[in-house]
């Protein structure tokens, strides 16, 4: 095996993220990538460092050996970490469900590769949505968050028009998401 800085694949990034099993646990594992499927869905690339019994033939017996696993939690059963930097996170988009968000908007961009952060058209079609968030027992509550329609960060209940999202945006509290760079609408 080969040891050293010099000779090691440069490192995918990598970030902490709780997780929500289907039996109502909550772990903390690593993110890996975003992608998203066919229908729109997003999913997050994680996984979590597991035991394993290893057999050694050397004759010291088995031992215990971390094991990692890695798997696609739904973008819905899974929590940033606060402070946690996702910006350099790679995200996978799907085209097929691009070209069916925006059906409708158009000519079909069919030869257009999935963008990141979504494409802001600048006419009156663009739409954003403001994701709440719940506050831990005894804190105040924090500030809402501003997101393109089309990020996966949070679930959009009602999409705002641009004019509208900027009138939201004039208010205290809210902040914007750095990974579909909502700020874009206050740059103009
Ligand atoms: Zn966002």
């Amino acid at each position: 095996m080969k040891s050293g800085e010099d000779t090691a694949p440069q490192e995918a990034p990598t970030a902490p993220i709780r997780i929500r099993l289907p039996d109502g646990q909550h772990i903390l594992g690593l993110l890996h990538h975003r992608f998203q499927g066919d229908n729109g869905a997003w999913f997050y690339q994680v996984s979590v460092s597991l035991w394993s019994a290893v057999h050694d033939p050397a004759g010291t017996g088995d031992r215990a050996e971390p094991y990692d696993v890695s798997f696609a939690a739904p973008a819905s059963h899974v929590q940033p970490v606060d402070g946690t930097d996702y910006t350099r996170i790679p995200i996978r988009r799907s085209r097929a469900a691009l070209v069916r968000a925006r059906a409708g908007h158009g000519p079909a961009p069919a030869a257009a590769a999935p963008s990141w952060p979504p494409a802001v058209r600048g006419d009156d079609t663009d739409r954003w949505y403001i994701q709440t968030h719940r506050a831990a027992a005894g804190t105040p509550p924090p500030a809402s968050t501003m997101h393109h329609a089309e990020c996966f960060v949070g679930s959009a209940k009602e999409l705002l028009t641009t004019a509208q999202a900027l009138q939201v945006l004039a208010q205290p509290g809210i902040t914007v998401c750095k990974v579909c760079d909502a700020g874009r609408l206050q740059r103009g």
